[in-house]
C-alpha cells in the first residue's frame, strides 16, 4: 500500500467514519499510539472535544445531530431524540425500550 492511500484510508475511517484509533490500529496492523502519532503529524485534530456532524440513526428520521467523538465513540447508534431510539429500537430488536 503506497503512502497516499494508507494515509486516505486513515483519515476516512477518522473523520468520516469515526473509528477510533484502536479499532483503525487493528485493521492497519499498528498500535493506537501509533495512529494517534500519524494524524497528529497529518494536522488532523484528533480533539475528543471535538464536536462532529452525523446522521441520526433511525432511517425514518435522519437528522443532522452534533456529537462530541468521545460520545460517538461510547455507543454504536446515536438518534436526534429518544422518539427516534424508541422507534429504532422496536423496529429493530422487536422489543419495547421503554420511554
Ligand atoms: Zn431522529
Amino acid at each position: 500500500m503506497d503512502l497516499k492511500t494508507y494515509k486516505k484510508g486513515i483519515i476516512y475511517k477518522f473523520n468520516k467514519l469515526h473509528w477510533n484509533m484502536a479499532k483503525i490500529g487493528r485493521e492497519y496492523n499498528v498500535s493506537r499510539q501509533r495512529i494517534h502519532q500519524v494524524l497528529k503529524e497529518w494536522g488532523v485534530d484528533t480533539s475528543y472535544h471535538q464536536k462532529l456532524t452525523i446522521l441520526c440513526d433511525n432511517p425514518r428520521c435522519g437528522a443532522v445531530i452534533q456529537k462530541y467523538r468521545s460520545e460517538i465513540e461510547r455507543s454504536k447508534n446515536h438518534f436526534c431524540s429518544p422518539k427516534c431510539r424508541g422507534e429504532f429500537g422496536r423496529k429493530n430488536y422487536g422489543k419495547e425500550t421503554g420511554a
